[in-house]
Formats: structure tokens, sequence, C-alpha cells
């Protein structure tokens, strides 16, 4: 028996201590809520997680996003938490997986897994993580955080509601607050994300977790517990799993908060960055760097990253519309 988790074993008991470490969990985004839940479970020994994330780490995530130091700006974030979460347990099993969440990569993504935590930013990917669940019947744990305040509610369907059954659609782009539009203080994720791995903590060891969907105001100190709904939808009694249904589309969005945009391929490709990086560098006159899985560089005022899972961003003036075409014309489709 292992002296590392001598007091939770205390509290939770032998067997479900030890149940921990058979556990498999999916964390979804690393960002501020998914730092803090990866931190937890890593500690707490769940033997295997798989961190996943697009992004890479930016000097404004380390106002919240406790996985990342300064040394790891412009690295990948999965790689990076991978590595900052074998640091604090060295004796479990980290996958670190750099990719976006699509209707095209999300069921073989999150296949396999007790858990699925949502350390996601976004409805699209939560959508796609509720779609997983009622396919494959793994619970999950919805957590929002934004300002002062955050959501978690740990959902099973069809033991529980599903997503759907309380929001049938996900808002539309302009009608949610981001942590761009509305900001977010670091003690709020912390709040939320150690909350929602207590809830998993639960899940994993076989406690039922919260029932109701309870939204917490830490800010000006007001507390929501919504009673979950009475009906179940057509979605997850029926198992219609619209977002993972999705036919194969090429996005261009504008980025919150910045001047730039992304690029979104579902299902994800595969480029050939080596052959990329030629035709880039013949095309700008300027030398194109490919490190791992993504390749980086200029052409004209943008600067430009593309990953080999098919994504792109382009940081600079180029316009959505210009980003597509720029896109379709450079890498073909
Ligand atoms: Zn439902």
């Amino acid at each position: 028996m292992t002296a590392r988790t001598a007091k939770q074993r205390i509290f939770l008991g032998t067997e479900a201590d030890a149940a921990l470490r058979r556990k498999r969990v999916a964390i979804v985004g690393l960002g501020a809520t998914g730092s803090v839940q990866a931190s937890w479970l890593a500690r707490a020994g769940v033997g295997h997680l798989t961190v996943i994330d697009r992004d890479f780490v930016e000097l404004s995530n380390l106002q919240r996003q406790i996985l990342y130091v300064e040394a790891d700006l412009g690295q990948l974030k999965a790689e990076a938490a991978a590595k900052r979460l074998s640091e604090a347990h060295s004796g479990i099993e980290l996958k670190p997986v750099v990719a976006d969440l699509t209707s095209g990569n999300a069921r073989e993504l999150l296949s396999g897994f007790d858990l699925i935590c949502d350390g996601t930013d976004n409805f699209e990917a939560r959508f796609l993580i509720n779609d997983v669940a009622i396919l494959t019947g793994t619970p999950w744990i919805y957590a929002g955080a934004i300002g002062g305040e955050g959501v978690v509610w740990p959902l099973n369907p069809p033991h529980t509601p599903c997503l759907r059954c309380l929001i049938e659609e996900p808002p539309a782009g302009g009608d949610v607050d981001t942590c761009d539009s509305a900001g977010v203080l670091g003690p709020t994720v912390g709040i939320i994300g150690s909350w929602a791995a207590m809830e998993a903590i639960k899940v994993l060891t076989g406690k039922p977790p919260h029932g109701d969907l309870a939204r917490f105001d830490f800010w000006n100190d007001e507390r929501q517990f919504l009673k979950s709904p009475k009906s179940r939808c057509r979605f997850c009694t029926g198992k219609v799993t619209e977002f993972l249904d999705a036919r194969w589309s090429l996005k261009a969005s504008a980025l919150c908060g910045l001047e730039g945009v992304q690029i979104r391929v579902n299902p994800p490709g595969k480029l050939d960055l080596a052959a990329l990086k030629q035709r880039l560098e013949t095309r700008t006159h300027s030398p194109w760097k490919q490190a791992g899985l993504m390749l980086k560089g200029r052409e004209g005022e943008d600067e430009i990253t593309l990953f080999a899972d098919g994504r792109a961003l382009v940081h600079g003036p180029m316009t959505p519309e210009r980003a597509r075409s720029w896109y379709t014309e450079v890498v073909g489709c």
C-alpha cells in the first residue's frame, strides 16, 4: 500500500482508494478548469489520464491555468500538462492528445473511459461529449466557469438526464459570455475545477454524485440548485447523436478577443507537414518551422500555425473568409 495516498485512504477506505488506480479518465480541455481537475485526479492516483487539448500555452493563460509556468509558453498544452502531471505522480499513465474535439474524432478519442471530464470552454465540445456519453454509456461531468461564478453538473445518461434534456441546442455564437467577453478570476476556476474533481472521485469510487445542476456565484454570494429536468429528451432516450453525426465541414471562425482566425476541418485530416513546409517556403519566400505536430511561419502580416490534424490558426489581419480560401488554396481539401 502506498504512503502517497494515505490521507485519502483514511477518508475513502482501502477499497475505494485502490479502485481509483484502476480507473481511466479523459479530460477534454486543459485550460483553467481542466488544469485543476487533472491535477487533483493525477494526485489522487487515478490510474490512467488521457489529457486532450488543441492549443498552446499563452501568457494570458498563466493567471488561472495552474498546470503551466512561464517556461511552458509556446508549448502545446497537452504535452506541457502531461509533463507537469507526471512530475506530480510518476506512477500513473498519462496520454497527451493534441487535437480539437470534432464530430470526426470524438467517438474514437473518448471511447474506453470510466469518466469524461469537461475542461472545455465551449458548447460545441460539450454537446459532442454528451453524444459520446449517450452512445457509450460513459458518465461525464459538465463544468463551466466565468467571471466569479460557475456550474458543475455530473451526468450519466440514461441513468440521469443528459445535457440536451436541459438545453436542446448549443447557444448561438454571440449569445453566451466567454472568458474573452466577461473575463474570469483565477479562484473561480480553482473552486469549480476542484468541485468537478470532487464529483469525479465520487463517480470513480461508486458514490453517487450530486444530482442537481448547481450554480454558484462566489463573487456575489449567490447559490442556486436547479432541479434536474423531470422528463428525458428524445436524444438520450433514442440514442440520437446529432453532433457526432455531423458531416464533413471546413469552418473558419474569428478568435474571440484576439486578432485572428481559427480553421477547423471535420473530420480531421492528416497533413503532411514536411511537404507543406516546402510548399509554403516556396510560396512565402521565408522559412517555416516544423516542431512535432505543428508547422509555423508567416505570410505577409499573418502568423500561421498548421497542425497535423488539419487545423490552422492565423494571427493577424486575415479575415475568416480569406483564411478559408487561403487554406483551400495552400493545403487543399
Ligand atoms: Zn436527454
